[in-house]
């Protein structure tokens, strides 16, 4: 049982952070379902139908000359079971871990890639929004989500050696690999990258992207999302690999029916504002968040328009939020 003290934790990283809600001490596959999207271009998918609450996807890319590697998934079981996955294709060595960005799911098996030989490029910024908590605090608190038999060897290992803050290309074999934020500030955290390879068209999204379309902003902010789907928009891929979930059929609909999402709600509590409604009044009309399950369809719905109230709050005041 855990302490009061740990549990208070626990809930106020789940209330801060948009990590994914897994089942602790769920043994990990010794290997995950691997899928080329092009040739040399991989995608370990994570769980499909759970939204954010499933294990994330993860992706590498087979250059000729080494490996890169799309973040590192939710433990050190999960980060061992993504490099037994990649030796399932390749032996080429393991040469660089990209980080889309700093919640815990994305990067708790970084150690385990490191291990292998990688190098880590990641955005510098690595606060989730729990300021007010340590790194080891969050630790500890995610051991609660995933386990502690997931996270046996685990440190923290994506501060970045390479830090991209507005774009960086790898040029590796045959492979040209971006690693952008075109956008400028906060979107799903402080610290998004997304991977674009524009030979293949392929875009690895991180959470910017959700399979049912509510990527959280309470790590980051509305406004940036917009700007960043915009981005994503731009690029025209072929296909993009959401955070969580399945692979859009069309990633220009996922990505407009994302924006529509959150231009609504900008709007609608816009609307609140002006008409001096309370921020309990302009989250009336929102199904309750589902308790012990703060990363759920509801509950993302409902957390984000509590930061989307503040967020136009601020705006309309004048004050950058
Ligand atoms: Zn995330």
């Amino acid at each position: 049982m855990a302490d009061v003290g740990t549990l208070r934790l626990c809930v106020t990283l789940f209330a801060t952070a948009g990590g994914a809600h897994q089942v602790p001490g769920t043994t990990v596959p010794r290997t995950l379902p691997v899928r080329a999207l092009a040739a040399g271009v991989y995608v370990v998918l994570g769980d499909t139908g759970r939204g954010s609450e499933g294990r994330p996807n993860a992706g590498f890319i087979v250059t000729g000359d080494g490996v890169v590697v799309i973040d590192a998934l939710a433990s050190p079981a999960q980060g061992e079971a993504l490099v037994r996955t990649i030796r399932t294709v390749t032996r080429e060595p393991i040469r660089w871990l990209v980080l889309t960005h700093h919640h815990p799911d994305h990067h708790f098996g970084a150690v385990v890639l490191r291990g292998a030989g990688a190098r880590v490029m990641a955005h510098p910024d690595v606060a989730t929004g729990v300021d007010e908590q340590s790194r080891e605090a969050a630790e500890s608190a995610w051991t609660l989500v995933v386990g502690k038999a997931q996270m046996a060897g685990f440190r923290y290992a994506d501060v970045p050696d390479v830090a991209v803050t507005t774009a960086d290309t790898l040029r590796l074999g045959g492979k040209t690999i971006v690693i952008a934020q075109p956008w400028r500030g906060p979107a799903h955290t402080a610290g998004d990258l997304f991977v674009w390879l524009p030979a293949e068209r392929v875009v690895f999204a991180g959470d910017l992207l959700i399979e049912d379309g509510v990527t959280l902003v309470v790590d980051g902010s509305a406004r940036g999302l917009v700007a960043a789907l915009t981005a994503l928009a731009g690029l025209d891929a072929r296909v993009a690999v959401p955070g969580h979930g399945a692979i859009p059929a069309d990633p220009a609909a996922l990505i407009a029916r994302t924006r529509e999402y959150i231009t609504g709600l900008q709007a609608a509590m816009r609307r609140a504002l002006e008409r001096h409604r309370s921020l309990n009044r302009a989250l009336d009309s929102l199904p309750p968040a589902d308790e012990g399950r703060p990363v759920s369809l509801h509950s993302r719905e409902r957390r984000n328009a509590n930061r989307v109230y503040l967020e136009v709050e601020k705006e309309m005041m004048g004050l950058d939020p």
